[in-house]
């Protein structure tokens, strides 16, 4: 995707998280992860969560990929840390419908999504759609896991669900 067909100050946020990531790196104490591979685009993203007492203590990712993939991860753990994991998995699925079925959001209020709002624009772009989204699914697939109890160590291709 050419960045440049984005508005200014959204490709400034999205520079930003991707050359300076937020929550990048692991944690200590974690009971949710899952690998999640972009095989069209070659991301690949580790996502680790610390979930206590039903709410996301705390998160990091890792891996590789394109600018997008970074940022949008830097920006889903931003978004999701110290909230409910209903409420983090609600807000997962915002992204990824707002991403994919973008006409349905068009005029409403997308503050829940906080710095994420800016990738919005990568509707446009379907060959970066999965690279977007691939951060919320891969936090949804940890979150879901075994019953909700969460599994450590899980590898999950990106499908076109
Ligand atoms: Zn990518």
């Amino acid at each position: 995707m050419a960045l440049s067909n984005l508005d200014n100050l959204y490709r400034q946020v999205i520079l930003d998280h991707s050359s300076h990531p937020h929550h990048h790196g692991h944690l200590e104490n974690t009971n949710y992860d899952t690998t999640m591979f972009n095989p069209t685009c070659g991301d690949v993203l580790k996502i680790e969560v610390e979930v206590v007492d039903n709410k996301i203590k705390d998160i990091a990712f890792s891996g590789n990929g394109c600018t997008i993939s970074q940022a949008s991860a830097s920006m889903m753990t931003d978004t999701v840390i110290n909230k409910d994991v209903s409420d983090a998995i609600r807000i997962a699925d915002t992204f990824i419908n707002v991403i994919v079925h973008p006409g349905e959001y068009k005029g409403k209020d997308l503050s829940i999504l906080e710095d994420a709002e800016t990738l919005t624009g990568v509707a446009q772009f379907p060959a970066r759609v999965k690279c977007a989204t691939l951060a919320w699914k891969g936090l949804k697939k940890a979150l879901l896991s075994n019953n909700g109890t969460g599994v450590v160590g899980q590898v999950v291709h990106h499908e076109d669900d």
